[in-house]
């Protein structure tokens, strides 16, 4: 391992741990004006360079950097300013019999110095909202954004410099190497948003200091259709939750199951909304975003080759355009259960379908998986929606929509195992920046004064008194 000296970003990191007892105690107000101030980058400031920074990098449609980043930072910020005064407050609990004398509380103190990792589909949403929460919380934080979209990242970084002293925020661009280096340090926590494989390389690292982490990872999210479901509507929801961000979303729904009385008339739908939502041509669309890298292009590409070659059908679109890294949203039917489509999060404008005979089948399916960041079920039967929530695990669940449940600043948001480890969002994301010290304050003489030694037989039955009664 390198020695701390040599660790490009030691000193960094070193006078951040110098800083972070300021940081922590600024006061309500104090975290308030920085939130403030990140609001006015947002809203006004950076606005249309952060919507050209989108465009470059994603070919993000303006109505969805609006609503997907913009919105999602400043509604972000405003709840945390309605709610963290209560947060910051002492949080009273009552205190036992046996400690009788005594009050209890606990505080949410900051963790310290945070390194917050984030990945490239929503530059500036999944970086930004965890950096709400830290600051919140009241830590310093350094950030690595995503090498794949540069001009964001290039923008943040100067959004960081013009609001923060580098000695509370810092925003380090670069790659893995760059991650690898911070990931060496003694970081108190780590926040980190990416795929399930580097999620388990920072936990690890985080395991050489112990630092605690929040692991916001991705994976296969199911979306289970019965036959009593309204196909229309469904199909409607499914093919905008599917075909955002041309289906970079971590929530997005990788793969549908749906009951064979209904499959022709879901896939028909779909169809029809594609067709309404992206015209004839979605490669002439302004609603529809491109595929980030020439990597990741090939890497759909190459899902569609292994299904051809199994001979799956390729039902709607199928189309694409290495020039412009597009792919037209598609539909995959008929595929093998060994196909890539079917075990890799496919992070895509790609929607495999598989029909099944009874819903014990379809959620037998979704648990011989790993478990899910989300899990969308469409039905009018509260018999087969209470079935599958409680059959199955995920981080989240829309009953009946999709992708939503992440929009609501009161849910917590995050996975469970290998979708992820922890909770942002709100009040959960301000929780996972802190660490709830208990505090016990003695006020006057304490009942566990009769039980200090030495012990005699009065003592001897107090204590029996003690374990029966209190
Ligand atoms: P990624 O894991 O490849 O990269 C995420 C970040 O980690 C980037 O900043 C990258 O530079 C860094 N990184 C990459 N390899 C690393 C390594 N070996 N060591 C240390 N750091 C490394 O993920 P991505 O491609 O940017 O994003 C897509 C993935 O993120 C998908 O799996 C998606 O589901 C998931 N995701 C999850 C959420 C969520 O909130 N749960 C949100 C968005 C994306």
């Amino acid at each position: 391992m390198t020695q701390k000296s040599e660790n490009p970003y030691h000193e960094l990191f070193t006078k951040q741990k110098v800083n972070q007892f300021k940081v922590a105690q600024s006061t309500y107000n104090e975290r308030v004006n920085k939130l403030d101030a990140l609001h006015r980058a947002i809203e006004i400031t950076y606005r249309e360079q952060i919507k050209e920074a989108l465009s470059k990098d994603l070919g993000k449609p303006v109505i969805e950097s609006e609503l997907s980043e913009i919105y999602q930072i400043l509604g972000d910020i405003r709840y945390v300013k309605k709610h963290l005064h209560k947060w910051m407050r002492k949080q009273k609990v009552h205190t036992p019999l046996s400690l009788l004398g005594s009050s209890s509380y606990y505080i949410y103190e900051p963790k310290g110095v945070c390194l917050i990792i984030s990945p490239w589909n929503f530059p500036f949403n999944l970086t930004f909202g965890p950096l709400i929460s830290a600051i919140a919380a009241g830590n310093t934080a350094i950030i690595k954004p995503s090498e794949m979209t540069p001009n964001s990242s290039a923008l943040m970084a100067t959004i960081i410099m013009d609001l923060f002293d580098k000695e509370e925020v810092a925003l380090i661009e670069g790659k893995v190497e760059v991650s690898t280096k911070l990931l060496e340090l003694p970081f108190n926590h780590i926040f980190f948003t990416g795929s399930p494989n580097v999620g388990k390389i920072v936990m690890t690292a985080a395991a050489k200091n112990l630092a605690s982490v929040t692991l916001e990872l991705g994976g296969k999210s199911p979306t289970i259709i019965d036959e009593s479901a309204n196909i229309k509507e469904a199909s409607k929801k499914i093919v905008w939750g599917k075909f955002l961000n041309a289906g970079q979303i971590c929530v997005s729904p990788d793969y549908i199951l749906v009951d064979e009385k209904v499959r022709d008339e879901f896939i028909d739908s779909c169809k029809r909304w594609i067709k309404k939502f992206y015209s004839e041509d979605p490669k002439s669309s302004n609603a529809f975003a491109r595929i980030v890298t020439p990597k990741h292009y090939n890497r759909l590409l190459g899902h569609l080759e292994n299904a051809k070659s199994h001979n799956a059908k390729i039902v709607v679109g199928g189309e694409f355009d290495e020039n412009t890294k597009f792919i037209a949203p598609t539909i995959v039917t008929d595929l093998n259960t060994d196909a890539t489509l079917l075990n890799e999060e496919i992070f895509g404008p790609i929607m495999p379908i598989i029909s099944y005979t009874n819903l014990d089948e379809a959620i037998a399916y979704i648990n011989s998986k790993e478990r899910p960041l989300a899990l969308y079920v469409y039905s009018k039967k509260k018999s087969n929606i209470k079935k599958v929530i409680s059959s199955t695990r995920a981080g989240g669940t829309c009953i009946n929509n999709n992708v939503i449940h992440y929009a609501n600043h009161n849910l917590p948001f995050g996975g469970t195992n290998n979708s992820g480890i922890g909770k942002s969002h709100g009040f959960f994301g301000f929780k996972a920046f802190s660490n709830q010290r208990a505090v016990v304050k003695q006020n006057f003489f304490g009942a566990t004064e009769f039980l200090f030694p030495p012990y005699d037989g009065i003592k001897e039955k107090m204590a029996k008194l003690v374990v029966k009664w209190l």
